[in-house]
């Protein structure tokens, strides 16, 4: 079994996961079996109980786990499923170890960082390495060198590497390589210091994967080669992509990157067939069709507070060979200027999941404005609960209707707390999380674009459709066409008289992937696109 450590240098926001992805895809591409572990030095159990803003979106796994946005990249680039074991916290490994003291499990012994937190670290890669049973497991360590929270982990990974051999465990350092406007050049000189950091414990990469903006030259290669102790061919450019994160593998693959990984790790396969993924690139940078989309939020300003919702997107866009444009619409913007300004011109309207009081009104409006005007709208979680809000308020004509999240004294309460989530006290983990079954029904949209009738989808939400408004709302013709197979629990719901109005309480924009999109997103697109160029659809 092989391993491969990742570390970030100079500045977060690197890519460093997509980076740890996209040599996945290589790999496996080679014929390799790979699994990706992310360790996170923060003292949080998990990012669950953590602010957007703080941490970008919180990413779902079939077993319920609440991850690291990079999880979703892992999966979106590779096959590799993954559980609550592919993401550590240095919360979880202190938890870990503190109920083991108490347990009287290290007896007689002074608790310390070194050799019991790094102890528990290193079991997670071994764990994660024996379940799996994959040839290559790529384990990224978030963070940058230098954060005083990392280094119980740079310590473990730098034992582990030592216990099982070079050529079994490589290092592959990601960095930033930045361009000097007023000196007209590029500064090896951050990137020299981040692998001093590395080095002064004990840690030399032995790939160095440079982000820049502008290509990085022979005379610049050989520059950071010397004064990082890599050989030069290990110097890997990463430039910015300039259409697609889908285009790092390839970017990768040309400058090598999986062969000298293959080599020194002494993995021999033949080269990475990426056919497939270059027809995904050319559909992405020269696509047939275009439509624009609006993604009605409230973190709207973060790039990462959607991150799945926008790939999903995007990849709808590949399933219907067309390019999409996502308008990023701030929900508050539609409270002051109203949906028809906000809104109108666009192909379809996306709200997706959310929680807080802030912005609800407006999605509100936008879900109006979406049924009135028979636009493609697409609900996701909160989205689900908007649009229900919204048709109770304005076809039912049920004054002041609203989910108890956010008006506890609403006389219509048609979006209530789940049963199970009144007894729950504690906030982490415990909403209705992860992968459950749906059964859809006969003839409705949902069960056509998905080509079955039952499908496992992820969940995050402590809220519910009210069933004692169901009666009513199906007699003015809102349709539940997704339910919980004892049929207790609405999963989607759609409009039969419209081109697509289809919501769910589960976020699908988790299982989409570039070569497999999601089929409600590939439909959204689909309507989307025949809007705009009013064809059916
Ligand atoms: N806040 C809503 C709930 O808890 C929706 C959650 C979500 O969109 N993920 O039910």
């Amino acid at each position: 079994m092989k391993f491969i450590f990742v570390t970030g240098g100079v500045v977060s926001s690197l890519g460093k996961g997509l980076t740890a992805a996209s040599l996945g895809t290589l790999l496996e591409n080679r014929g390799l079996k790979v699994v990706l572990q992310k360790f996170d030095p923060y003292l949080n159990v998990d990012p669950g109980t953590m602010n957007p803003y703080q941490h970008g979106e919180v990413y779902v796994l079939d077993d319920g786990a609440e991850t690291d946005l990079d999880l979703g990249h892992y999966e979106r680039f590779t096959n590799c499923k993954l559980t609550r074991m592919n993401n550590l916290t240095s919360g979880q490994v202190y938890q870990t170890v503190l109920n083991n003291e108490r347990e009287g499990r290290y007896l007689g012994k002074t608790v310390q960082v070194i050799p019991h937190v790094t102890d528990q670290i290193k079991k997670r890669i071994d764990l994660l390495a024996t379940q799996s049973k994959a040839d290559v497991v790529i384990t990224e360590i978030g963070g940058t060198t230098g954060d005083i929270e990392g280094l119980p982990f740079l310590e473990a990974i730098r034992e582990f590497a030592l216990e099982v051999g070079y050529n079994n465990a490589i290092f592959m350092h990601v960095t930033y390589v930045p361009f000097i406007k007023a000196a007209g050049e590029l500064k090896t000189k951050p990137t020299q210091q981040s692998v001093a950091k590395l080095r002064e414990i004990g840690i030399t990469p032995h790939l160095l994967v440079c982000r820049c903006e502008k290509p990085l030259d022979k005379e610049l290669r050989q520059k950071i080669s010397m004064f990082c102790n890599v050989p030069v061919e290990a110097v890997i450019e990463e430039k910015d992509v300039d259409h697609s994160i889908y285009e790092v593998p390839l970017m990768l693959q040309r400058e090598r990157a999986d062969d000298l990984v293959c080599r020194l790790l002494d993995l021999h396969t033949p080269p990475a067939n990426m056919t497939h993924w270059q027809e995904i690139i050319r559909k992405l940078i020269a696509p047939q069709h275009r439509v624009r989309v609006g993604v009605v939020g409230k973190y709207i300003g973060l790039q990462d507070a959607y991150k799945s919702v926008y790939e999903a997107i995007i990849h709808g866009g590949v399933g219907n060979d067309c390019g999409v444009e996502i308008v990023q619409v701030d929900a508050e913007e539609i409270e002051k200027n109203g949906a028809e300004k906000t809104l109108k011109g666009l192909g379809g309207i996306l709200v997706p999941g959310g929680f807080g009081e802030r912005g609800i009104e407006g999605k509100i409006l936008a879900a109006q404005y979406a049924r009135e005007n028979k636009i493609p709208y697409f609900g996701l979680c909160l989205g689900m609960q908007i649009a229900t809000i919204e048709f109770a308020r304005n076809v039912l004509k049920l004054a002041k209707a609203h989910s108890t999240e956010f008006e506890p004294n609403t006389p219509h309460p048609v979006i209530a707390m789940l049963d199970e989530q009144k007894r729950v006290t504690k906030k982490g983990g415990t909403m209705r999380l992860g992968a459950q079954p749906c059964q859809l029904a006969l003839g409705s949209k949902a069960a056509l674009f998905y080509g079955s009738f039952v499908v496992n989808e992820r969940h995050r939400h402590r809220y519910e459709f009210n069933n004692a408004y169901r009666d009513k709302f199906e007699k003015a013709g809102f349709v539940f066409s997704g339910l919980s197979p004892d049929g207790k629990l609405v999963e989607i719901i759609e409009l039969p008289n419209h081109p697509f109005f289809i919501a769910s309480q589960f976020h699908p924009e988790f299982l989409s992937k570039p070569h497999q999109p999601h089929p409600l997103f590939k439909g959204f697109i689909a309507a989307a696109h025949a809007h705009i160029h009013q064809k059916p659809l």
